[in-house]
């Protein structure tokens, strides 16, 4: 995990025969820069050719010897053991000197590092716009780690004015992407289908171990290891200014979409933020327009109301995250759109990909698309924002510097929050120290109470506030009983809103309001992501809001945590390995469980493995053609389905791959209704209830089913429900507990043999995040189980392990898997 030290390739051999930059500005000893194209025998973008991980990194290896302006860091390893990278490209001095520039990066993050106005303008006149651009996190999207080599190139050899002022006054943070695995899954499957019928689909795999697409949903929860590295680089040690995640979208709309962003904005981000990268986004408009490029879109589909992506959670971080999504080709192999693709192409913000708009200026005609038209436009997209970050150094460093200032001397309104509170002693140890984990790798400031403190603390809830209009409730946040003083033990955890990241801290602790947004038909507007993500509702832990310390700051005794160490020492807990997680088996020994791993990838099948290797709970995958198979009982004691629709054909879908076959046969459903009626438990999660439902004919229904967004949505949000813990599966669980909903189902039973375990709350059903229309789930069945045979089915309606983030409802998983035997 260490990172290696930093060598700057100084002494590499000087060819006399260099055309480009043999000598460096100041005459050091170079190499000969290899362009991309003399190593890979092809130039990055062409069609039909791909340059995995291997080849992509001894690239970056090359120019780090052969080039004084570029040093190449590994940060660690992958989730399977690739190493993960970070080149850092600025002028030679620079290079030579990053300890410095970082040193500088951390005072102007943290303004109480800095003694007045004197420093602070030193700090301003030396420092360097740091800027970091990631390529392909998701794998398909795969231009951009191509890209990523010609990038470096040109930056490496330039010798044009611009080029050398952005050399000058930035420095690059280049991460050919974050998610190494994802890039060979995408090369060997390209290269495999390269010349038959599949050439240019996606892999019939996740492309992260763990969580596929997912991976750019993890950003403030920090399950996977590729996050972890990257946000301790970025938020322990760079304090970047410009953050740049580079994507692609679907093939047929815009050519190339740059923030300005749609609505609804997170009211946690600072308005000037919004405006700055509103800034950025129209300078790479004008140069992609200038550049003759047609077809780029603002102002559409792509919001910043959530907070998990590489480019939102710098906003909470008062770091400016831009985003820019090119037109897919099908991978490496050109596509061709017709011009009525296009016409039927809308999204929110565009009503036609072929219309002329003033955020959509300059439609593309259609015809071919290449892998190297995304390429181009990437690279101007980033020379764009490197330009500006040169040119406009100074009001970057003192914008950043002046947004860490406020955020750490606002004033706080009578009776909200100035910290929140994380009570020791609520047994639940592990998720405790999973919370600070997080918070402390993210840079937040996290500190132990050494000595009883007394606070005005209470839970901060939302309130419905016009009960007049059930479908349309609108909410505000209160925190409840807030009476009196009370004491609270040593050992606690207090983090304070008076802090760089106080509007970091703010999104993760408060709940989340999204503002009731409509189509003119008045069917519910999507949001590009969830609603709802608040963390301690999420883990299960209590963590109430504090509105007032009696004791001064001199009669405090607060240790502020350094390292997650310390929080497990704190709780008695055994210490984090690498790549060892200390947490103990909480299933009863000897249960048997399989995992449906279906031929279509699913995220909800990859976050559920990680839960169960987290926690240590021993598996295995079981694939389609395993359960067709049959005798299930014999291997098994518990099936799991994560959520997934799961189709039923008589024959596979397309039988010219296995790998491709989508979805349940009917042998399939027939083996798995024996291995219920044999004594197995089947448990199902959210949209893979209906498949048991409906071909097992349980007597359930789903009361959600087929209802229009304009009388009921809820789409990735946190609500209540009320526990039967009488029961075994709710053994040791609150009688109230928050689970994870996103456009899930609720249920009814339609004989009364179902026993159910947990229904939806009969009032104030929405934590956080967004609900149209409580009263369609209100009171529902939200968990139950039901006989068939000899054994049973356990429906979950809602999500218990979404995306690694809901320990508060994991119990209610190994409990259903050790009641199994009972
Ligand atoms: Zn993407």
């Amino acid at each position: 995990m260490r990172a290696r030290t930093i060598v700057v390739g100084l002494f590499a051999i000087l060819y006399l025969s260099a055309a480009t930059s043999a000598w460096a500005q100041n005459g050091s000893r170079v190499g000969i820069i290899p362009s991309p194209k003399s190593v890979l025998a092809f130039s990055p973008g062409d069609d039909r050719t791909i340059a995995d991980w291997k080849q992509i990194t001894d690239y970056f290896a090359r120019l780090d010897k052969s080039s004084d302006r570029v040093t190449v860091q590994t940060l660690g390893q992958s989730t399977l053991k690739r190493p993960l990278i970070v080149a850092y490209i600025s002028a030679r001095e620079n290079i030579l000197a990053l300890q410095k520039y970082k040193d500088i990066q951390r005072q102007l993050a943290d303004p109480r590092l800095v003694s007045g106005p004197l420093q602070r303008d030193r700090l301003i006149s030396q420092g360097k716009t740091v800027v970091v651009i990631s390529c392909s996190i998701h794998s398909t999207e795969i231009v951009a780690s191509q890209m990523s080599m010609q990038l470096a190139y040109d930056l490496a050899t330039a010798q044009d004015p611009e080029t050398r002022q952005i050399l000058q006054d930035t420095i690059l943070l280049l991460i050919p992407s974050p998610n190494p695995d994802g890039i060979d899954i995408v090369a060997n499957w390209y290269r495999k289908t390269l010349g038959t019928p599949q050439e240019g689909s996606s892999p019939p795999e996740l492309y992260h171990h763990y969580a596929g697409h997912d991976d750019n949903r993890d950003w403030f929860m920090l399950n996977l290891k590729e996050t972890q590295l990257i946000t301790r680089l970025l938020w322990q040690q760079w304090h970047p200014q410009i953050v740049y995640d580079v994507h692609q979208q679907g093939s047929n709309g815009s050519r190339f979409f740059i923030p300005p962003f749609f609505d609804p904005p997170n009211p946690n981000i600072a308005p000037l933020l919004l405006r700055q990268v509103g800034l950025v986004g129209h300078k790479v408009a004008a140069d992609l327009q200038a550049a003759g490029f047609k077809g780029v879109l603002t102002n559409a589909l792509y919001d910043t109301w959530w907070h998990g992506g590489f480019r939102t959670a710098p906003y909470f971080h008062n770091s400016i995250g831009i985003l820019s999504e090119a037109a897919s080709a099908r991978l490496m192999t050109p596509t061709t759109v017709a011009p009525e693709q296009l016409t039927r192409s809308s999204t929110r913000g565009m009503r036609s990909a072929s219309e002329a708009v003033t955020n959509f200026p300059d439609p593309w005609a259609g015809g071919t698309w290449r892998p190297n038209d995304i390429m181009q436009m990437e690279l101007i997209a980033s020379r764009a924002i490197l330009s500006l970050a040169a040119k406009y150094r100074v009001d970057y460093l003192r914008n950043f510097y002046e947004l860490n200032r406020k955020s750490i001397e606002q004033q706080a309104s009578a009776n909200s929050p100035i910290a929140y509170l994380i009570p020791a002693g609520q047994a639940k140890d592990e998720a405790v120290a999973k919370v600070g984990l997080s918070l402390i790798d993210q840079g937040i400031e996290v500190f132990r109470l050494d000595k009883e403190l007394h606070l005005t603390y209470g839970p901060q809830l939302l309130q419905r506030t016009n009960a007049a209009s059930e479908k349309l409730g609108t909410y505000r946040t209160v925190i409840a009983n807030t009476a009196s003083m009370q004491e609270v033990p040593t050992s606690s955890y207090l983090i304070f809103l008076a802090q760089p990241q106080r509007s970091n801290v703010l999104a993760l602790f408060e709940p989340q309001i999204y503002p009731n947004r409509l189509t003119g038909q008045g069917e519910a507007e999507r949001p590009y992501d969830v609603a709802g993500w608040t963390l301690p509702l999420q883990m299960g832990i209590d963590a109430p809001a504090v509105t007032a310390i009696r004791e001064t700051p001199g009669e405090r005794k607060l240790t502020l945590i350094k390292d997650i160490n310390d929080v497990r020492r704190d709780l008695a807990l055994p210490l984090q390995t690498a790549d060892v997680s200390p947490i103990k088996n909480p299933v009863a020994a000897g249960i048997r469980v399989g995992i449906y791993r279906s031929p279509a990838p699913n995220m909800d099948e990859g976050w559920t493995r990680f839960i169960f290797d987290t926690f240590n709970v021993p598996y295995s995958s079981v694939r389609d053609t395993e359960v067709k198979q049959g005798a299930l009982k014999n291997k098994y004691d518990v099936l799991l389905l994560p959520s997934q629709r799961l189709s039923v054909q008589e024959t596979p879908q397309n039988t010219s791959s296995e790998e491709t076959v989508a979805g349940l046969t009917d042998a399939s459903v027939d083996s798995l209704k024996d291995f219920v009626s044999d004594g197995g438990t089947l448990v199902c999660f959210d949209a893979a209830c209906e498949m048991a439902i409906k071909q097992f004919k349980l007597p359930i229904k789903n009361v959600l089913e087929g209802l229009r967004s304009s009388d009921f949505y809820c789409p990735g949000s946190i609500v209540s429900i009320d526990v039967d813990n009488t029961n075994p599966i709710a053994r040791g669980v609150p009688r109230s507990l928050n689970a994870y909903f996103i456009n899930s189902s609720a249920f009814e039973a339609t004989d009364s043999s179902v026993r159910v375990i947990a229904r939806y709350a009969k009032e104030n059903v929405l934590r956080s995040g967004w609900l149209l229309g409580e009263s369609k789930m209100r009171g529902q069945i939200a968990l139950a189980e039901t006989r068939l045979g000899k054994g049973r089915v356990v429906i979950f309606a809602f999500r218990p392990q979404h995306r690694g983030q809901t320990w508060g409802t994991l119990p209610l998983i190994w409990n259903a898997l050790s009641a199994s035997k009972s």
